[in-house]
């Protein structure tokens, strides 16, 4: 993998902690693979409790410096980290491909992704305006000031492993807070190019730290547990995400959770089909499918369900699947054997009940971790591809009669993080817009994210906005100042 680079300093096997880079107490390491191939691509420190504790504590001590910077000063900082992702995006696209798998424009569509939430918050670190409240006696003033929650520890997934992320480093640097990160066990090397990148930025020693691990759960436990970490951001699933809100409660721990999703998407009839199924191929197979933005259960409506089904099967057809590396591929490794298992167990059960594969419907040829793109019609409420998140490159297209209806089932869901559909009915679009209950819909279109925009969920999908004028909220406690004048 090193050869591959242009700067092969990007690709460290140690873990920064405080400002230096370490190896684990007791020498312990774990060993990253590449998922296309199953090839060993290095080892890094497997950090134990005494660890994770320098890490709390070096995150707590030099919070009170870093957030009394001024905040143009962070901006800086956060500026100069977001050109050195983009001057460094090739070698960072190439390590995330080779321990994730996604084919390498998506990794770097990725990388850039991610930047673009350093970029957003270098702005908005500036932009941390309080109030003043018009007072009810005379010889009253009272201000409003938001202030850095403190040390905020950072649990991430594998799925996206540079830009989730940057989506949590970003706003909590800039508003001064400083970050203990976990990166997922399956990708950390993506998290420790961006802290080599962090450091060289200039951004002081003890305000990034990067926590590589396998004992997660001892990880979150002592997380909520130190009184010095005092907010949680996690993306992950949302059974974690409720151990880490349980864990969290005994010190009423503030929490961002980005949890799991389970996206309706659906085509009405007055849709534009052609763009539907662009739609649905960009929202479905992006990542393989594993994105907790991803459509997991395409509704169309039943005048258009044979046409549409018959054009989103020769779109799939002709998608390539292969390993991330080699040109032209779209569809990636899933990240392990239980992923390929649980398409699988969807797949069959599916079947069991009646529906019937269109194009797909197996392991690929590519490798152990491939599977083909697949689309299934005749699908149905019971099944468990309408309950559950597959998380892989398989389109199950269910049949609705009426608007009403196939809001109904869209919403019987304990999940709400993103929704899609398409029509061409203003007065349409703008009713199931309202009525869909997620943090967000994507109208015409099967592509939504931005760092522009507040992304999160309702219901079960999580807590908190990442991105956005009110990303930096998350961040910030209000603080009410009371002044007698008297
Ligand atoms: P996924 O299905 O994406 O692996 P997880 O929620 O299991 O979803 O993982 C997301 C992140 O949460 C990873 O970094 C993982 O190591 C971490 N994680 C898993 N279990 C726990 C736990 N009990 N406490 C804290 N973090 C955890």
């Amino acid at each position: 993998l090193a050869s591959k680079l242009n700067d092969s300093s990007l690709l460290v096997e140690k873990t920064l902690i405080a400002g230096q880079w370490i190896t684990a107490r007791d020498g312990a390491t774990f060993n990253v693979h590449d998922p296309a191939t199953g090839r060993l691509i290095a080892a890094v420190p497997d950090l134990g409790s005494a660890d994770l504790a320098d890490a709390i504590d070096a995150a707590h001590a030099v919070q009170p410096d870093w957030a009394a910077l001024p905040a143009k000063d962070r901006a800086a900082l956060l500026r100069r980290f977001h050109d050195l992702i983009l001057a460094n995006a090739g070698d960072l696209a190439i390590i995330l491909t080779a321990e994730m798998g996604k084919p390498l424009p998506e990794a770097r569509a990725e990388v850039l992704y991610g930047a673009s939430y350093v970029e957003w918050f270098a702005e908005e670190a500036k932009r941390v305006y309080g109030d003043i409240i018009p007072a009810p006696l005379p010889d009253r003033r009272m201000l409003v000031v938001k202030r850095p929650v403190g040390v905020v520890g950072a649990i991430t997934p594998w799925n996206f492993p540079s830009a989730m992320l940057a989506r949590k480093l970003a706003p909590a640097l800039a508003v001064g807070c400083t970050v203990v990160a976990k990166p997922a066990a399956q990708t950390p090397l993506s998290a420790l190019a961006l802290a080599v990148l962090a450091e060289r930025a200039g951004i002081p020693g003890g305000v990034l730290n990067i926590v590589t691990a396998t004992d997660a759960p001892m990880v979150g436990e002592m997380l909520c547990a130190s009184e010095k970490v005092r907010k949680i951001s996690f993306t992950g699933s949302t059974n974690v995400g409720r151990i880490l809100m349980r864990q969290g409660a005994e010190q009423i721990k503030k929490l961002s959770l980005e949890l799991g999703g389970n996206a309706p998407f659906i085509v009405f009839d007055d849709a534009d089909i052609d763009a539907a199924v662009e739609g649905a191929v960009a929202a479905k197979f992006r990542n393989a499918g594993q994105t907790c933005v991803c459509a997991n259960r395409i509704y169309v409506q039943s005048g258009v369900y044979d046409a549409f089904a018959e054009k989103l099967t020769q779109r799939v057809r002709g998608l390539q699947v292969g390993d991330g590396f080699s040109e032209g591929a779209e569809i990636g490794p899933l990240i392990d054997s239980n992923a390929v298992a649980k398409v699988a167990e969807h797949l069959d059960n599916a079947l069991s009940l009646g529906a019937r594969v269109r194009v797909g419907g197996t392991a690929a040829q590519q490798g152990e971790q491939f599977f083909l793109p697949t689309v299934l019609t005749g699908v149905t409420p019971g099944m468990k591809v309408a309950s559950e998140e597959t998380f892989g490159p398989l389109a199950p297209l269910f049949s609705f009669d009426t608007e009403a209806q196939v809001i109904g089932m869209a919403n019987d869901t304990q999940f709400g993080l993103a929704g899609y559909f398409y029509s061409r009915d203003l007065a349409r679009i703008f009713r199931v817009a309202e009525a869909l209950e997620t943090g967000m819909v994507g109208v015409n279109t099967g592509l939504i994210s931005s760092e522009l925009a507040p992304f999160g969920g309702v219901k079960q999908s999580g807590l908190g906005r990442e991105g956005s004028k009110y990303g930096a909220d998350d961040y910030l406690d209000l603080k009410y100042i009371c002044l007698n004048l008297s």
